[in-house]
């Protein structure tokens, strides 16, 4: 679905992405780990085009290769948008909208979908996570688990080829948690494509295909849940496990 080649971005002096190679074939689920300030949020910005790396190359299934290394097309760049939705650690409602008016935003006014068929559509996804009777709330008037689904559903609508989770659980209360993550699963279990960021070690052993360990711009080790979670290669893993497990 997705191949990156040698992704690389700096701050100024702070180099956050050093030559990132990623591959993700469809259907499958990558779980990304790894320290604070690594760089993880980073590289799921790149894939989803909020961030421009410098250098390397990024190419979606059928679409062009994109070369950081030159100043990207404007069209390139909004193909880039259209491919993945990004569902961040705190939701990112629109407060003063209802949760019906968030979900059909992007289809309606960024993507043309008319707006009967995209209040239909939004209905579905709404059902599918148990929150259809809340259609027509704000999010105020929601618990942050559902207001975390209600932004899984936000992304879901805009019909990505590829979802892209940053941490969705870590601002919850733990006893949410198990909520988000049953709901992130069953999208992995129907064959959606996801690159996750989660520190959440059972969702990772359950749910992913391949787990990525990255520091300061690394990735440093990759594996499946069960090798990565039991018997990690690298000494910097080890240390980074020791302190989450
Ligand atoms: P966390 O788990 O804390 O979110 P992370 O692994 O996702 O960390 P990133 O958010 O990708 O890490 O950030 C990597 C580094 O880049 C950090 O040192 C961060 O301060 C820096 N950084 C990120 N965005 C910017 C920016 N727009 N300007 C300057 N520095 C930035």
């Amino acid at each position: 679905l997705l191949r990156a080649h040698g992704l690389s971005k700096s701050f100024g002096e702070l180099s956050v992405l050093r030559s990132i190679d990623l591959t993700v074939t469809k259907g499958e689920v990558v779980v990304l780990i790894g320290p604070s300030g690594s760089g993880k949020t980073t590289v799921l910005r790149s894939l989803n085009g909020l961030e421009t790396p410098d250098g390397g190359t990024l190419t979606f299934a059928g679409g062009p290769d994109l070369d950081f290394s030159r100043p990207l097309p404007k069209r390139d760049r909004m193909a880039l948008r259209d491919r993945s939705a990004m569902v961040f650690q705190q939701h990112n409602l629109f407060p003063h909208r209802t949760v019906l008016e968030n979900v059909i935003e992007g289809p309606v006014h960024v993507q043309g979908v008319r707006r009967d068929e995209a209040v239909a559509a939004a209905e579905q996804l709404l059902d599918r996570v148990g929150l259809r009777d809340k259609r027509d709330v704000y999010p105020f008037q929601l618990s942050g688990g559902q207001q975390q689904r209600v932004g899984i559903v936000r992304a879901l609508a805009l019909r990505p080829s590829l979802l892209l989770f940053d941490e969705p659980t870590s601002a919850l209360d733990p006893e949410l948690v198990g909520e988000v993550l049953a709901v992130i699963k069953e999208l992995a279990d129907e064959g959606w494509t996801m690159v996750v960021v989660t520190h959440e070690v059972s969702f990772a052993r359950a749910a992913a295909d391949e787990v990525l360990f990255m520091d300061q711009g690394v990735i440093v080790e990759r594996a499946t849940p069960e090798q990565m979670f039991t018997r990690p290669q690298h000494e910097r893993t080890r240390r980074f496990l020791d302190r989450i497990l």
